[in-house]
């Protein structure tokens, strides 16, 4: 008798655009096959958990159906490309969704096998030679490759954890082309010390119709560069680590058979989620739910997940998720705004301005019970933690604050914790390390402030700092600056109670 293995699958949707069909597609599987809930990932895409193995080839073939893949959402190999969720519109960011698919379509893997084993596709001809994969070969990436596009200004998509970051320039309506960060990934192993995160450097300027070939080259230089022998070295950060980023540049320009421009210099205005009602074009309006932590389910206090059905159901608007596990409702009219907004009051669903800053900039990775890596509690201990730390800030005189805050429950940093002015990274069951520093726009990481903290006292321990932080700011200093320019071995110096 076959055991009953309970699988997760993730889907790919680039950009997290989906139209209602779509979304409710998954709202449908999830409740067929599924636990009954929706995560939004940090990769801007939905993952159905708690599918049994006998019911994989349903759920992927049903996904297909409506025009979505699960290929390349796992996988040694381009992962999912994510942007900013802002729906902007016009033909500027027409232009660039289109690069994004173009770029989408370049790094994909061409195997006929998904659709053989999955969508009852044709055999495949293992000996044919248009089964070898063009840029994959046999052997595909040593690890994992995320790439991500934004538009100059935006840093909401946090470029800078990507192995490419893309950011589109401007030229009127035009897109005047790309400058590209390579290299970032935030993963590490608690117990080695030679394994860290580290934010993308800055590469080159190209053209948009240089684009795709650049991308697919950089991905080329670590396919044949890339550390295969030891996994925890395989992203492609480690490769220019030991290479540095000029013998990088130098491989590209090689197998491009000419020289990269420099890069452009990059400013972020933004790196918020627009949450709320956002005004579009001709007369348009877009609503964006803070959605905590990305779950969509139904709980006996709020019927989230059929609230959002019976909506999209309703008023058939565009559905984009973001990389901040956040949905934004598009393409609707003020006035059915005003009536989803209703609907959502009636059930109990604070709309995004009723909520604290510190809570729309909180984060947490799924970790227990559906990550098979998880080593202590993410999802299920945030809000808590978020909550006592809203009601800290406020005593403080901080409750307007947008300090961002955010968890994993093991290294790895799937939601992004190196990046957050507070980290809280899961070391054991129930323990984390506590991390400070890193800056609002994401270009800087935070260290490492204590170790090994009880959740019961993470609140706690960043009380003193807090309120040192309230006392001792300079004007319009943000509290991952002030921890930065305090410094955290001097924070550590001054907190930690003299045994
Ligand atoms: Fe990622 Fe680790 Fe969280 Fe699992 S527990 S989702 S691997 S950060």
């Amino acid at each position: 008798k076959e055991r009953h293995y309970m699988m997760m699958i993730r889907a790919r949707i680039p950009g997290g655009v989906m139209d209602a069909d779509q979304y409710l597609q998954f709202d449908k599987l999830s409740e067929t096959y599924g636990n009954n809930t929706m995560r939004i990932t940090t990769r801007q895409t939905f993952q159905l958990h708690g599918i049994l193995k006998s019911n994989l080839k349903e759920t992927i073939k049903s996904i297909n159906d409506v025009l979505i893949t699960t290929l390349g959402g796992c996988g040694d190999q381009v992962r999912n490309i994510v942007t900013s969720g802002a729906p902007h519109e016009g033909p500027f960011y027409d232009k660039v969704r289109k690069d994004l698919l173009a770029v989408v379509d370049g790094t994909s893997a061409k195997t006929n096998a998904y659709h053989e084993i999955w969508l009852d596709g044709e055999k495949l001809d293992l000996n044919e030679e248009e089964t070898v994969e063009p840029m994959y070969g046999k052997t595909y990436l040593p690890r994992k490759f995320k790439i991500a596009f934004t538009y100059e200004g935006d840093n909401s998509a946090d470029i800078y954890s990507n192995d490419i970051g893309i950011v589109a320039h401007r030229d009127g309506d035009d897109v005047a082309g790309y400058t590209l960060v390579i290299g970032g990934g935030m993963g590490r192993i608690a117990s080695d010390k030679k394994t860290h995160p580290q934010l993308a450097l800055p590469l080159c300027f190209v053209r948009p119709d240089e684009l795709v070939k650049t991308c697919q080259t950089i991905v080329t230089v670590q396919r044949d560069h890339g550390n295969r022998e030891v996994r925890k070295f395989a992203r492609m950060k480690y490769l220019i680590e030991a290479r540095g980023i000029e013998w990088f540049r130098e491989q590209v320009e090689e197998r491009l058979g000419y020289k990269l421009t420099p890069p452009r210099e990059l400013k972020w205005e933004t790196s918020h989620d627009p949450l709320g009602r956002i005004e579009g074009v001709n007369g348009k309006v877009h609503l964006g739910l803070f959605i905590e932590n990305g779950r969509i389910r139904d709980t006996e206090e709020l019927p989230l997940k059929s609230l959002l059905r019976d909506i999209v159901t309703t008023y058939r608007p565009g559905v984009r998720m973001t990389t901040q596990q956040n949905l934004i409702l598009t393409g609707l009219t003020a006035e059915q705004v005003s009536e989803i907004e209703q609907k959502l009051r009636g059930a109990g669903f604070p709309l995004a301005g009723e909520h604290s800053p510190v809570l729309l900039n909180s984060m947490a990775c799924p970790a227990m019970p559906t990550c098979g890596l998880a080593i202590a509690e993410s999802e299920r201990a945030l809000p808590s933690v978020v909550r006592e730390l809203e009601g800290a800030l406020k005593e403080i005189g901080l409750a307007d604050e947008p300090i961002s805050v955010r968890m994993t429950g093991c290294a790895n940093g799937c939601a992004r914790p190196y990046i957050a002015q507070i980290g809280f990274v899961g070391r054991i069951i129930g323990k984390y390390d506590v991390f400070l520093g890193a800056n609002v726009a994401g270009t800087r990481l935070n260290q490492l402030y204590k170790e090994m903290v009880p959740v019961a006292e993470l609140v706690p321990t960043l009380v003193p700092v807090l309120k040192m932080f309230k006392a001792e700011r300079q004007h319009g200093e943000s509290f991952g600056d002030f921890c930065a320019r305090v410094g955290i071995e001097a924070l550590q110096e001054r907190f930690t109670p003299v045994s």
